[in-house]
Parts: C-alpha cells; sequence; structure tokens
C-alpha cells in the first residue's frame, strides 16, 4: 500500500478521467489522518476547486458549524474527503463514470485512516458507499455496517442552505452520530 504521501503526490498529478481538464486543484482531502472518523461528499465546488480543500465556503462553515456541535473539528478528530476529488463544471453531480475513475484514491484513503464511522454527507455518497438506491429524504440517519464499520448519512451541507426546513431532521441525526461516536471511537473525545 501507498504511503499517505506517496497517495496524496500521486492523486494530485491524476488525470485518469476528464474532470482534470477543467480543475484548478485536486481536492485531495482534509484532517487526522488516523481519525476515528471519516466525513465523505461528493465532489469539490468552486471555492474547493480554487482553495484545493474540501468544504470551504458557505457549506463549508455550516459543516463546522455542525460538526462543532457534536464535539468534533475538521482539524483534529476527523478525516474529511470526497467521492471525485476534481470539480465536476457547473457543480453537476459527478458521472457514475468519473466516480468509478476516482474511487480507488478514496479506496485508498479509507484503507491508511481505518476509520470506525463514516458519514456520508448527501445522496451521492451514500449511494456510492452505502447502497446504489439510497433515498436520502428517507433513509438519512440510518446506520449500516460494512465489514464492522458504521456508515450513516446525512443531508448535504449545501442542501440544508437551500432548504432550511431540512435542519431539524438534520440536528437529530447529530445528536444520534454523537451517541454512537461517544460508544465506537475511544479516541476521538479526548479529555483535554
Ligand atoms: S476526478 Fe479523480 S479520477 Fe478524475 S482526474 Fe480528478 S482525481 Fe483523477
Amino acid at each position: 500500500m501507498a504511503s499517505w504521501t506517496q497517495l496524496e503526490k500521486a492523486c494530485k498529478n491524476c488525470t485518469k478521467c476528464p474532470l482534470h481538464e477543467t480543475r484548478t486543484n485536486v481536492v485531495f482531502g482534509t484532517g487526522r489522518t488516523d481519525a476515528e472518523i471519516m466525513l465523505i461528499g461528493e465532489g469539490p465546488g468552486e471555492s474547493e476547486d480554487l482553495q484545493g480543500e474540501p468544504f470551504v465556503g458557505k457549506a463549508g462553515q455550516l459543516l463546522d458549524d455542525m460538526l462543532k456541535l457534536i464535539g468534533l473539528d475538521r482539524k483534529l478528530n476527523v478525516y474529511i474527503a470526497n467521492i471525485v476529488k476534481c470539480r465536476p463544471p457547473h457543480n453537476r453531480d459527478p458521472l457514475f463514470s468519473e466516480q468509478d475513475a476516482c474511487m480507488d484514491w478514496l479506496r485508498n484513503q479509507y484503507a491508511l485512516v481505518r476509520p470506525k464511522v463514516v458519514i456520508c454527507l448527501g445522496r451521492i455518497a451514500a449511494s456510492a458507499l452505502i447502497h446504489p438506491d439510497f433515498k436520502i429524504t428517507k433513509e438519512h440517519g440510518k446506520w449500516f455496517v460494512k465489514d464492522g464499520v458504521k456508515f450513516t448519512a446525512i443531508y448535504h451541507p449545501s442542501a440544508l442552505l437551500r432548504d432550511e426546513s431540512k435542519r431539524p431532521e438534520t440536528f437529530v441525526d447529530l445528536k444520534n452520530i454523537l451517541q454512537v461516536v461517544k460508544t465506537t471511537c475511544t479516541n476521538t473525545y479526548l479529555p483535554i
């Protein structure tokens, strides 16, 4: 298996799908590389493409606020990545062919991080990682166990910015995630 540095370097030179032609930056991922929790979104937007970091801009700020509610922080105790590492033009959904081409990078990140809990952010990530027919309106907040790892999905922060009526349900999901993290992850909430 490649080291973390080798993996990041190779990913940043990737031309495996046409999204490399229009990207400004490859958005590899950010956070603790030994986190017990991984957060996975669908792909970079405009701000992420410009800055080379996942979940920046308004959606990123909201994600940071959501994480803070349950004692999580992008630098301290989670790792954040996306299904595709380069921005789809005009923020369209990544094509299945692009997701397939990019999935090996995420597989390698997952193998290096070895999370105990995976939180999918939105339908695209949940469909790719939990099951292909995932319905985010009906299945957000539910738990799925794969090879001993607990997977769940919540609404994507961009969806919560567009439709504030989804926020109360997400608050319930976050409280539920907090309970699961407390019982599953022994190194996440370290005493200060
Ligand atoms: S989206 Fe993924 S597979 Fe496509 S060029 Fe970027 S890093 Fe490579």
